[in-house]
């Protein structure tokens, strides 16, 4: 039996893997991988697959990135890990320097957990606890927008709206408002994105009005909505909801998550509106894929409402064992050293260019509804009728004929539903994008009944 049928024997014998249906395996085994180099994973029979969702979205400069396999190399020799309360570590205090450094001015303090949602936790814990610090006792509520997605702790989760991952935990989950989201997919005939921004923004400013005395932050995934389909907005919202949280009094929590480190176009999603979230949120390509690591940025005014006397109780006693892992900080350190030395934002628009050629074409496909794209990310819209935009009834599952035609063809998309996107690390080059394209191309006709 070769390699790749007795690993995937021995998976199925004891693993259970994330966000999967296991019964699906029957049908489609998990594919066991070898090595990665770059743009390519390799499984033990030699076939290769192009990454081209920087394997859940936290890949930036190719896997076996040389330069930061050898920080996690040099830091392994020095320091594993120490507990971060009571000590500290030279990776540790020189990321949170540089992290204050290319952040929005202003987010001077560094907390740090080591994923995703345990980032969102801290966020969600510190913006609430902050009031109850200057005695704002009634802000206990959160607001979110639909359609977004946090994470799936059960705090992070409450702040989410993608009823898949949501409904069967509602009964375990903290109550939040849900405000309609600027989903620019969501417009009205002839209403710009901008547009959108608008009028979602006077149903906020309602809630605002309404509930301010209770809501401790609102919290956003800055120009695109991942988890929720790749939904992408204008960033106008955000620059008009950083003035109505500021003039409520009313924290607004960035979830730079997914969108962090170069993936919109700025090195934060934030920069293209011109604000300054009271808390920024970080992970994913944190450490350039390699190791599991988060962050979240704050205000001096948020810092100083914890800073007393012990006795006074206002500390933020929240720790996860793992926080600020020096591996994790080195692999972050080499992450960054990258944006510093070489043209990252400025080839990313070059490649961003390139794929938004390569993908025009579509436009005119019959089952296409929208070809969308914010820097590196793109995201075509599968759509039964592009009158209307009818979709595809989730139970057809026509986004996983697409997955199984590109994986036979080389390439690993993940669609979300009937969204196809494109989430490459940065060291794709342009005959790879050409392939990637081609490939969803080909995949999106098999998938809507062509030539099956
Ligand atoms: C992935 C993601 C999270 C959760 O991060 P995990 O590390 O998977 O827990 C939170 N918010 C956004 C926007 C994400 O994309």
């Amino acid at each position: 039996m070769n390699p790749n049928d007795t690993l995937v024997q021995r998976d199925l014998a004891v693993l259970w893997h994330p966000c999967t249906q296991m019964k699906d395996h029957e049908r489609l085994p998990p594919i066991p991988i070898r090595r990665g180099e770059g743009v390519w994973l390799e499984d033990f029979a030699g076939n290769r697959y192009l990454d081209a969702i920087s394997s859940w979205w936290v890949n930036l400069f190719g896997h076996c990135n040389p330069t930061i396999g050898a920080a996690v190399k040099a830091q392994l020799d020095t320091l594993e890990h120490v507990i971060l309360a009571g000590f500290t570590h030279e990776p540790v205090v020189r990321l949170s320097e540089r992290l204050v450094a290319v952040t929005p001015e202003g987010l001077n303090h560094c907390f740090y957990a080591d994923n995703g949602s345990s980032a969102v936790e801290v966020a969600l814990k510190m913006s609430f606890h902050y009031w109850q610090n200057v005695g704002q006792r009634r802000k206990t509520r959160f607001v979110c927008l639909s359609n977004s997605y946090h994470g799936e702790t059960l705090g992070a989760l409450a702040v989410g709206d993608v009823a898949l991952y949501k409904a069967t935990y509602a009964p375990l989950l903290m109550d939040v408002i849900t405000v309609p989201g600027p989903d620019c997919w969501q417009r009205e005939p002839g209403e710009s994105c901008a547009d959108v921004a608008r009028r979602r923004m006077a149903d906020m400013e309602r809630v605002l009005a309404e509930h301010a005395e209770e809501i401790c932050a609102v919290i956003v995934e800055p120009l695109v909505q991942c988890a929720g389909n790749m939904r992408m907005y204008d960033p106008l919202y955000l620059t008009l909801l950083r003035e109505a949280c500021d003039r409520h009094g009313v924290h607004l929590i960035a979830d730079e998550i997914a969108v962090g480190f170069g993936r919109t176009g700025t090195l934060f999603a934030c920069e293209q509106a011109g604000i300054r979230p009271d808390f920024l949120c970080l992970s994913k390509g944190l450490t350039g894929g390699f190791l599991p690591l988060s962050v979240v940025l704050t205000t001096d005014p948020v810092y100083q409402a914890f800073y007393d006397d012990y006795e006074k109780l206002t500390a933020f006693l929240h720790s996860h064992s793992y926080t600020g892992n020096p591996l994790a900080c080195a692999a972050a350190l080499a992450t960054l050293d990258i944006f510093e030395r070489e043209p990252v934002l400025e080839r990313n628009r070059a490649l961003a260019a390139h794929m938004a050629e390569r993908c025009a074409p579509l436009r005119d496909h019959p089952h296409v509804g929208e070809v969308r794209q914010t820097g590196m990310i793109v995201a075509l819209e599968m759509v039964k009728t592009r009158d209307g935009r009818a979709p595809y009834p989730w139970q057809e599952r026509r986004g996983l004929r697409v997955y199984r035609h590109a994986l036979a063809n080389g390439v690993l998309l993940r669609p979300l539903g009937n969204v196809i996107y494109f989430m490459p690390p940065y060291v794709i080059d342009e005959a790879q994008i050409d392939m990637m394209v081609k490939t969803a191309e080909q995949g999106i006709g098999r998938a809507v009944g062509e030539d099956v």
